[in-house]
């Protein structure tokens, strides 16, 4: 039987939507690779790299993106955030599962470089609760915190572009929710079919 390439799942959605608390929820409870990201934003307090971001130069990012060396990237509030494309080409390779948590329009490059993917857009349960969420997460600065909220209202626009919408309401069921997807679209028989040519 030919090895079955692992599945790309991408989580992504609005500033807010809580797709970084459903992602290690899932790391948690789901057998499956996350890829780590690189950034040319500075690291916030607890950070480290190569742990949550690839931390690289303006000059090092453009290397990159010349060079073919990301799967997807784009420039979220002034910065560059790309997905090194070797380790998740390896992973898929291997027959590993592998986990993105990236902004929308990464996930649009995704459709496009990888078809295949499996896109999930994290929703938040009410537009009040993205601005309660964004505003109170003490992260980003009164300036920031404008720009995610006006960029998020943008950004819910995008659904119909993905596969499945998975409400954030509580997590654990959300975490629930993206596993039995992953269950039925390893099911898929255009994944399953080589296995028995
Ligand atoms: P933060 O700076 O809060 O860690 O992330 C800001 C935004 O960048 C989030 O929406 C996050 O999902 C997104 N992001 C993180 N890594 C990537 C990536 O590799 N590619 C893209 N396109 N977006 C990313």
């Amino acid at each position: 039987m030919a090895n079955k390439e692992g599945i790309l799942l991408v989580l992504s959605g609005p500033s807010g939507a809580g797709k970084g608390t459903i992602c290690k929820s899932l790391l948690r409870e789901a057998e499956i690779q996350y890829s780590i990201s690189a950034t040319t934003r500075s690291p916030r307090t607890g950070e480290k790299d190569g742990r949550e971001y690839f931390f690289l130069t303006k000059e090092d990012f453009e290397n990159k993106i010349k060079e073919d060396a990301l799967l997807e990237w784009a420039k979220v509030y002034d910065n560059y955030y790309g997905t090194p494309k070797k380790f998740v080409e390896d992973m898929l390779l291997d027959g590993k599962d592998c986990i993105l948590e990236i902004d929308p329009q990464g996930a649009h490059k995704v459709r496009t470089n990888k078809p295949d993917g499996v896109l999930v857009f994290i929703a938040p349960p009410s537009m009040h609760e993205l601005e309660n969420r964004i505003t109170n997460r003490g992260t980003e600065n009164l300036l920031e915190i404008e720009k995610r909220l006006s960029c998020a209202k943008e950004e819910m626009l995008c659904m119909h572009n993905y596969d499945y919408v998975v409400i954030n309401d509580q997590v654990e069921v959300a975490t629930e929710k993206i596993k039995a997807i992953l269950v039925a679209e390893k099911c898929r028989v255009q994944r399953n079919k080589a296995c028995y040519l």
